[in-house]
């Protein structure tokens, strides 16, 4: 489960322009507009991510209006992303306490709503007696291929010692390339032995998956995924091959992008004897596929980066695959694959995100 809310620290206060009731706090790489006075440089907070919703209690009324989520917002023509609110417990920076607080995803639902949508009281009923004895149903699904890394990717205002992490990246290499990151659903397609697997973002898809997931089977027969795998892979002499992408296009979160047809875009590729084969290799093993990459966009010199906010401004861009939409941000990787990171593009979420 994602860590929503947790110990941190005050890291600056600078004040917002024209507003003398709030200031603008940094918190991790994340920047949000606190009470002024509320805090010192250095004070403990807890730090509520964005997507969290709050649980309906005296403390978080003042979050009614937004009905307890917490969102990108902007104010005073300052971008906000989180909640800080006073810490007087004794956990250590970085401690998790979302569970203890009761916070849980904005698209997660409360135990209230999930009754809700039973109708009837003999439903409602049956429904909480099946919740209490664990007997509510779960699909079926086969766990994801060990050998294969799920696409997740950290939000670089988390990372916690961004210079450390660019210390690694940069060991060999000081530029790095950044692709757009593309708003769809994440497939993973792979060849192991003669064995070809479909797998959604945390599982692999057995051929009777229920309707909800085919466009995964869509996108492999379009693209005819298996057999352009399996004479890859027999080319390359490896015992197993796999590429990562996005699915993208009409039925796919909001086709922002506005496409006719799904499309298949990949981001990530490996074999059995370099499973981080990195970004070069990602884009001759798109060519040698004749399957697209996300757009590469660009690169950045990582050591003049330290300070988040130079990323964010890179983020802030129209799509490549659209240019009358914002792009939702951009993935930076290391060449050799072993570090990554999403950048989020603020503006993308201020007018993409639900009430
Ligand atoms: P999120 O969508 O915020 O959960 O971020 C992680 C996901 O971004 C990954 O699971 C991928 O499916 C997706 N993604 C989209 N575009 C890219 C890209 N250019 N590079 C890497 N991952 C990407
Ligand atoms: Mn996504």
């Amino acid at each position: 489960m994602r860590s929503l809310v947790h110990v941190e620290l005050i890291k600056n206060l600078e004040p917002i322009k024209d507003a003398d009731r709030i200031e603008l706090a940094t918190v991790l790489g994340w920047q949000v507009i606190v009470k002024k006075g509320e805090f010192k440089i250095g004070d403990k907070c807890r730090f509520y991510e964005i997507d969290s919703k709050l649980p309906e209690i005296e403390e978080y009324e003042f979050m009614r209006k937004s009905k307890f989520k917490i969102k990108t917002m902007k104010m005073k023509g300052v971008i906000s992303q989180g909640l800080v609110l006073p810490y007087n417990g004794n956990k250590e920076v970085g401690e998790d306490l979302t569970k203890e607080l009761g916070v849980i995803h904005i698209e997660q639902e409360t135990p209230k709503e999930e009754i809700k949508k039973h109708k009837g009281f003999f439903a409602k009923w049956l429904f909480i007696i099946k919740k209490k004895l664990g007997l509510t149903p779960k699909p079926v699904r086969i766990p994801f291929p060990r050998f294969i890394k799920i696409t997740d990717q950290t939000r670089v205002q988390n990372i916690r010692d961004l210079k450390e992490m660019y210390k690694n990246m940069t060991k060999t290499y000081f530029i790095v390339p950044y692709t757009e990151k593309l708003d769809g659903c994440s497939a993973t397609y792979y060849v192991k032995g003669n064995h070809f697997g479909i797998c959604s973002r945390n599982f692999e898809l057995t051929r009777n998956a229920d309707g909800s997931t085919s466009h995964y089977f869509h996108i492999a027969e379009k693209y005819n995924i298996e057999e352009k795998l399996k004479a890859l892979k027999k080319k390359k002499e490896v015992d197993m091959i796999y590429v990562q992408g996005e699915i993208i296009g009409p039925g796919i979160q909001k086709n922002n992008y506005k496409l006719q047809s799904k499309e298949f875009r990949l981001f990530n590729a490996g074999y059995s004897d370099d499973l981080d084969c990195g970004c070069t290799s990602l884009f001759s093993t798109s060519e040698a596929l004749g399957i697209k990459s996300v757009p590469l966009l660009g690169s950045v010199e990582l050591p003049d980066f330290e300070d988040v906010s130079n990323l964010i401004k890179i983020s802030k861009r129209n799509s490549s695959l659209n240019k009358n939409v914002k792009a939702e941000g951009i993935v930076i990787r290391s060449i050799d694959n072993k570090y990554s990171f999403k950048v989020i593009n603020p503006d993308y979420l201020l007018e993409n995100q639900n009430d």
